[in-house]
């Protein structure tokens, strides 16, 4: 099921550790929602980067997350996060992109060895702290 016109259902729950490990990843009504609401602020990011996101890491459920070595307070448990990679573009360009964009977000952070950019949004646009990380 689309959750927009570029993001899927599918693509914010898949997770090849969940598959290995045999964990459910299944949203509940709260972070379905979250899914959305982030599929949506996705929509924006790469509208302005002009360039497919592939989705690596999305949604996490709270065992998922445990097996990833994800923090308890991670917004990949709340659905609100995405590791990306931008398709034909730069790593390092469209973090910088976004950086500079004036776009809002909670955090951005880019892991060069992983290749990957982590971006979390929060609910309320106006208690994004607009984070940038470099890990
Ligand atoms: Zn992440």
């Amino acid at each position: 099921m689309k959750l927009t016109k570029h993001f899927s259902e599918r693509e914010s729950v898949f997770s090849n550790k969940a598959i290995e490990l045999k964990i459910k990843n299944i949203p509940n009504t709260e972070q379905r929602e979250n899914i959305f609401y982030t599929a949506n602020r996705l929509e924006a990011i790469r509208l302005f980067l002009g360039v497919a996101l592939k989705i690596d890491s999305w949604f996490r459920s709270y065992l998922l997350n445990i097996a990833v070595g994800g923090v308890p307070t991670s917004y990949h448990a709340k659905g609100l996060a995405v590791d990306f990679v931008p398709v034909g573009m730069k790593l390092e360009e469209a973090f910088d992109l976004i950086k500079n964009s004036g776009l809002s977000f909670d955090q951005l952070i880019l892991y060069k060895k992983k290749g990957f950019i982590h971006i979390g949004f929060r609910k309320k646009y106006s208690d994004e702290r607009n984070q940038i990380l470099y890990k």
